[in-house]
């Protein structure tokens, strides 16, 4: 049965050894974000990230043309090719695809987003962001079948062509529910969703599907996607979602045996 595992990009992942956990299976597809190298090219091409907050409570990464250039950049480009390097260098044959590619995760552009500025809520202009609609399991499905990992991060594709960006942890909550995956994981920098964000002991260890509600005030910024992620997987009939640690020894096998979050 495959499972989808999504490692963030964010300072504190430990890609490698999540790497190091994979290097032995073939039963997965690999998911991606990458905002911390995004945040850096940014940097260097003097576009410096800008974020903004929905009236939502979600944190979301500026996605104006120029903003977008960065984000295919990186995600695309640079941090895709190094993640299917350093599976290689693992004996692992991987392909790297983005959700353009054969138009692998089609998207609807956001007509609506909205930010809140100064507690007015504003609509956010010249945004290319956009949410999955659909997902080609099957091409999925056809690299697996060839012994080839799949590498996917953000962008998507619209159905008249426009590049959008799209969220990588809703990302992998739609490809899991389109390869109907019995588990989907969300390797992070912290052990999971924590009660007292400064405190690693204070994370809640199960929860419920009828029960998101209840955890969703406890998660802000960017933990709100990955619980809203895991609320999206679930519905769609994933058998269960972790939000666990990416750091530390076998990182996947560890939230396989449920070392983080758990939602079911
Ligand atoms: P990634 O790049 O791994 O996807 P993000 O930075 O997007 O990671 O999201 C994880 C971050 O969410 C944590 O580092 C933490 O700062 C933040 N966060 C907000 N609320 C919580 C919470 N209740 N528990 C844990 N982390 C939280």
């Amino acid at each position: 049965m495959t499972i989808v595992v999504k490692v963030g990009g964010a300072a504190g992942n430990s890609l490698e050894e999540v790497l190091d956990d994979l290097a032995g299976r073939r039963d997965y597809v690999l998911v991606h974000g990458g905002s911390e190298r995004v945040d850096r090219l940014g940097e260097a091409l003097g576009r410096p990230a800008q974020y903004y907050t929905a009236p939502s409570g979600v944190v979301s990464r500026r996605s104006d043309p120029a903003h977008l250039e960065v984000v295919v950049l990186a995600l695309a480009g640079a941090v895709q090719t190094e993640i299917v390097a350093r599976l290689f260098a693992r004996g692992v044959r991987a392909i790297g695809l983005s959700g353009v590619d054969a138009g692998l995760l089609l998207a609807r552009r956001k007509e609506g987003a909205r930010e809140v500025v100064d507690g007015r809520v504003l609509r956010v202009a010249d945004d290319r962001s956009g949410r999955v609609e659909r997902v080609d399991a099957a091409l999925l499905e056809s690299l697996l079948g060839l012994g080839l990992v799949p590498v996917v991060g953000p962008p998507a594709v619209t159905a008249t062509g426009e590049v959008v960006n799209v969220d990588a942890d809703r990302v992998a909550a739609e490809i899991a529910v389109a390869l109907g995956a019995e588990t989907l994981l969300l390797l992070t920098n912290v052990a999971g969703v924590l009660r007292d964000r400064d405190d690693a002991a204070s994370r809640v260890a199960t929860v419920g599907r009828d029960a998101i509600d209840t955890v969703l005030p406890l998660a802000e910024g960017r933990m709100r996607k990955k619980v809203l992620a895991a609320q999206t997987a679930l519905a769609g009939g994933v058998g269960r979602v972790v939000i666990a640690s990416s750091s530390g020894s076998s990182p996947v096998a560890r939230a396989l045996a449920g070392d983080g979050t758990v939602f079911a």
